[in-house]
């Protein structure tokens, strides 16, 4: 059958659009011409934004402060943005207040269309943004444009959730009853975002958020806040109405992230970041008893048991260690071979790693790109003196590379000892430390033995060591013959003090919901 062409109209922006569309009989007319708009104006939305978002509008600060936002590869400023404190915060609060009652009164079909377009711009302005994403954070170009496909998905993914947030009937306990639940946006959320993956952190809150029907104010990090507003530019141009989506820049997070805590009008707080402001942020929640999803550090192990495949556990080690030089909160930080295939995986590891291009994240060819910022070296550099004061031997690298600036080497070190700073607290740089053991319930004990619980790999192709490895690490998230685990559809998320609640998959969406019971009465059998 040929397709059927309508003459469709809507209101968009104030303006009156009339536009020929193919569509199915189903679809609703304002979903098509927003789809039409974002395809149309998909090239030209400016993404590059000095200003802060509150309401729907473009603003700098009360205080008239401002900050600059570098490249970590060469210190060039590319930005100065306003410096928000507690008054701003105030300001975006009451925005996202305002906006609530007609956003969560939306149908989730609409907002779930809005999302949708977001989705598309995002997409479509993917090369702009990993350029931007590698001029603030640093990390190589390839795994920019990776983490725009990553973030965009989770935009995808609820945009499709928004219209799946069921309710319940239950069995009733009494006849003259019906006991029904309904699932309700819990308010306004705060959202705050660490550096290192200044996307897809901003995407797999706000977009579950959104899709639940509540309204946000983001702080996103000092470092990478170029992102995030060009992020709310898109969103503004995709149809998301003006004080649902308020972005706050500041070049110090604690005043502003106060103020979002203390607030009673904001009820969900979601924060990733380290576990120290994580722990600070709960306690600063608590007067107010707000929801909230933490999404803190890791300490990742990494164990090669002796039935393994020792290259692809290689291969899944460089995964799992380099990606954005060492700086995600999945990283492998301990490593742990059985005794028995050390030396090969070592010395493949010490080859893979060699090959390892360090340089600007702008470069095709770069693997490595600089670390974020001086203190970050100087932690690695921390990690790798005491490991060498304890014993550790040096296989490769060992120090700030020769290209200057926070750039580090690939190191590589064997025999480290237990109890090395590497070996009981996050890295979050380019550096292996390996480790032996012999028996497998030793080293389950050794992966165990610390506060946190975010993710854990092993290599085994044993279906009973599988089985009783996988359940026995006490980490959210477990990747077995496998040095990557994350997409938006898998419940992302850590145990003891890695978090708490679940990003992305369906999990995500229930972090932003009340369930609400209703309990009718007095039915009676009608005579
Ligand atoms: P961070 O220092 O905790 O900062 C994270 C965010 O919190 C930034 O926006 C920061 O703002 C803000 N902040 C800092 N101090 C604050 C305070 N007192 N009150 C309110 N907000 C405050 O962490 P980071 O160094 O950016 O990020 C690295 C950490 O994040 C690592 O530990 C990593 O493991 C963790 N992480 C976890 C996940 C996960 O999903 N579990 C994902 C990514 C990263 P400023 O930038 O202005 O300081």
């Amino acid at each position: 059958m040929p397709p059927k062409v309508f003459l469709q109209k809507c209101k968009l922006k104030n303006s009156i659009v009339f536009f020929y569309s193919i569509m199915d009989s189903g679809e609703n007319a304002q979903a098509v011409c927003l789809r039409y708009v974002s395809y149309m104006s998909a090239a030209k939305t400016d993404i590059y934004k000095s200003y802060a978002f509150i309401g729907g509008r473009w603003v700098g600060g009360d205080a008239g402060r401002s900050f600059a936002v570098s490249n970590p590869a060469d210190g060039a400023v590319l930005a100065t943005l306003p410096d928000l404190g507690p008054a701003e915060a105030e300001q975006a609060i009451v925005a996202a207040d305002k906006a609530f009652a007609a956003w969560s009164g939306m149908t989730a079909a609409e907002r779930s269309d809005i999302l949708y377009v977001w989705y598309q711009q995002i997409v479509a302005h993917k090369g702009e943004l990993a350029e931007l994403i590698t001029a603030e954070q640093g990390k190589p170009l390839r795994e920019s444009r990776g983490e725009v496909d990553y973030g965009a998905a989770y935009v995808r993914w609820y945009a499709e959730e928004a219209r799946r947030t069921y309710g319940e009937v239950i069995p009733t306990d009494a006849k003259d009853r019906r006991l029904i639940t309904v699932r309700q946006p819990v308010g306004v959320v705060a959202a705050i975002t660490p550096w290192n993956f200044p996307l897809a952190m901003v995407t797999r809150k706000i977009a579950p958020a959104l899709a639940a029907g509540c309204t946000v104010v983001l702080k996103p990090a000092e470092a990478t806040p170029l992102t995030a507003l060009a992020l709310a530019a898109l969103g503004e141009a995709s149809g998301i109405p003006a004080g649902v989506f308020n972005v706050l820049t500041a070049a110090e997070g604690a005043a502003v992230g106060k103020a979002l805590c203390a607030s009673p009008t904001v009820r969900k707080l979601s924060f990733t970041g380290s576990t120290a402001v994580g722990k600070l942020l709960f306690a600063q929640c608590a007067p107010t008893v707000k929801r909230l999803s933490l999404e803190l550090g890791g300490h990742a192990p990494f164990i090669v048991f002796d039935d393994a495949d020792v290259d692809a556990a290689v291969e899944g080690a460089i995964q799992a260690k380099f990606r954005n030089a060492g700086q995600t909160c999945v990283c492998a930080n301990r490593f742990y071979i059985h005794e028995s295939v050390l030396p090969s995986f070592a010395k493949l590891l010490q080859q893979r790693m060699s090959a390892l291009n360090v340089g600007a994240g702008r470069d095709d060819n770069t693997d490595i790109g600089p670390l974020i910022s001086e203190a970050a070296v100087a932690k690695v550099e921390s990690h790798v003196s005491d490991a060498l004061e304890r014993g550790a031997e040096v296989l490769l690298g060992g120090g700030r590379h020769e290209a200057g600036g926070t750039w580090f080497e690939p190191t590589l070190l064997a025999g480290v000892s237990p109890d090395s700073l590497i070996m009981t607290e996050e890295t979050f740089g380019p550096l292996v430390a390996l480790t032996s053991f012999s028996k497998e319930a030793d080293v389950i004990e050794l992966a165990n033995a610390t506060t946190a619980g975010l993710a854990a790999y092993f290599y085994s192709r044993d279906i009973g060591r599988i089985w009783r490895t996988a359940e026995a690490l006490e980490y959210g998230m477990v990747g077995i013959n496998t040095g990557l685990l994350s997409s938006e559809v898998i419940p992302f998320g850590g145990t003891k003090e890695s978090g708490l609640g679940r990003e992305g998959a369906r999990a995500g969406i229930d972090e932003y919901l009340e369930t609400k019971y209703l309990c009718i009465a007095g039915l009676d059998n009608g005579g």
